[in-house]
């Protein structure tokens, strides 16, 4: 078995089942012609393995499915248009009205609007637990529930769940144990091997890492899972194009150097912002202050680029910073190969009630920073002038407990 970096760059790729093609086609067709009415029957009996409609299948949606099943150690994938529709595939294939949901909290806010406005109204009803506690997780599992949900590391504040915990409660309760993976990545976590049933992701992030592409997918353990999201996907027309596809895979080829690179400067900039003024803590799996550093270390192989810290100053300080970075970009989003900012309580969680965002652990000078692969010496002059412009305009205030 192949490893990352190699699996990355051969996944899915076949040449001599497509001219000698190094790179896979676009199969940019909506329809396939059957070379015999038998060999039609064939494929939609399932006993041949050819293409018939591209909304139920496409040589290059396939490629990247079985590149990305391969990284995630899963037998299949289903790429879907975007990460959303992942996460609605497994929703819509896995409940029914009266069953129940545990999930970590706080989760991708799409997610939790998904289970609490619209699966809520077609009769789900779902428990929010804090994502730290694993003994929550499991007392909160009840007769009809039917899945755990869970995000590690959690959006925004990095919070980690315990993935052998939370695979041991699924097992327990004969239930998927269901992640999110988009923000670790199947290069640096990868939940099949400790005991999760699906893994998906939105491949708008690291995945594709170029910030062109809204796509997503949805990897399972077993056949017989697989068969269900795909029927669900393919139903209820989830399903990605080629041309998105293409893209996605193009983008994978060098998921291990870009991850290793941002993962790189973001294990810098943690160190650095640790030490300034202006900061009030920092939030990152790959710093030992992280309170749940040693999990970080046996789950994960790595801590990911992705950020957050507290601005001493709070919302005000926040909308300076904002406002003040040259290079870096403010916009939401995450895993891409430009660096990128935001301010939680102002933009991602805005919809989240004040009292709410707080329980979350989503604090008024929270910063989300998201590293890229710039120059390191680059990314730190822009956040120190960019500091420098917050301490000028809001004096720091004493230390207060976060
Ligand atoms: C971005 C994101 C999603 C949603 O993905 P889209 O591609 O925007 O639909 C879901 N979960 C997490 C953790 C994300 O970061």
């Amino acid at each position: 078995m192949a490893n990352l970096h190699t699996k990355a760059i051969h996944g899915g790729l076949d040449p001599a089942a497509h001219r000698g093609a190094v790179s896979v086609p676009i199969y940019q067709s909506s329809t396939f012609a059957f070379p015999s009415a038998e060999e039609g029957a064939a494929r939609f009996a399932g006993t041949s393995p050819g293409p018939i409609y591209t909304r139920m299948g496409n040589p290059t949606v396939q490629a990247l499915e079985s590149c990305v099943a391969d990284l995630e150690e899963g037998c299949g994938a289903i790429a879907t248009a975007t990460g959303m529709a992942a996460i609605s595939t497994v929703f819509l294939a896995l409940l029914r009205n009266g069953d129940h949901v545990v999930c970590t909290d706080p989760l991708y806010g799409a997610t939790r609007t998904l289970l609490t406005r619209y699966f809520f109204r077609l009769g789900v009803t779902s428990t929010f637990v804090p994502t730290v506690d694993t003994t929550a997780l499991a007392e909160a599992i009840r007769p009809e529930t039917r899945l755990i949900y869970v995000e590690t590391p959690a959006n925004p504040t990095l919070d980690l769940v315990d993935l052998a915990a939370a695979s041991a409660a699924a097992r327990g309760a004969g239930i998927p144990l269901v992640v999110d993976n988009t923000f670790a990545g199947p290069h640096l976590q990868r939940p099949i091997t400790l005991g999760a049933d699906v893994v998906l992701h939105s491949m708008t992030k690291s995945l594709n890492g170029h910030s062109d592409v809204i796509a997503g997918i949805v990897i399972a353990r077993d056949p017989a899972m697989l068969a269900v999201l795909r029927d669900a996907a393919i139903v209820f027309g989830m399903t990605i194009d080629p041309h998105q596809s293409w893209l996605v895979l193009r983008g994978i080829r060098t998921i291990g150097m870009r991850v290793e690179r941002a993962q790189a400067n973001a294990i810098a900039i943690a160190r650095w912002l640790e030490q300034h003024e202006e900061v009030a803590w920092v939030r990152f799996p790959g710093l030992p202050t992280h309170p749940q550093f040693d999990l970080a270390q046996r789950q994960m192989s790595g801590p990911g680029s992705v950020i957050a810290f507290e601005l001493r100053g709070g919302t005000e300080a926040g909308r300076i910073l904002m406002n003040s970075v040259r290079m870096i970009t403010l916009a939401v989003s995450l895993g891409g190969v430009e660096s990128l900012i935001e301010h939680p309580a102002s933009m991602t969680h805005k919809g989240v009630p004040v009292e709410e965002q707080r329980r979350q652990g989503i604090t008024a000078g929270l910063v989300r920073l998201s590293a890229g692969c710039e120059d390191l010496d680059d990314l730190v002059a822009d956040l120190a002038q960019a500091l420098a412009c917050v301490a000028v305009a809001v004096p720091p205030r004493p230390r207060v407990s976060a």
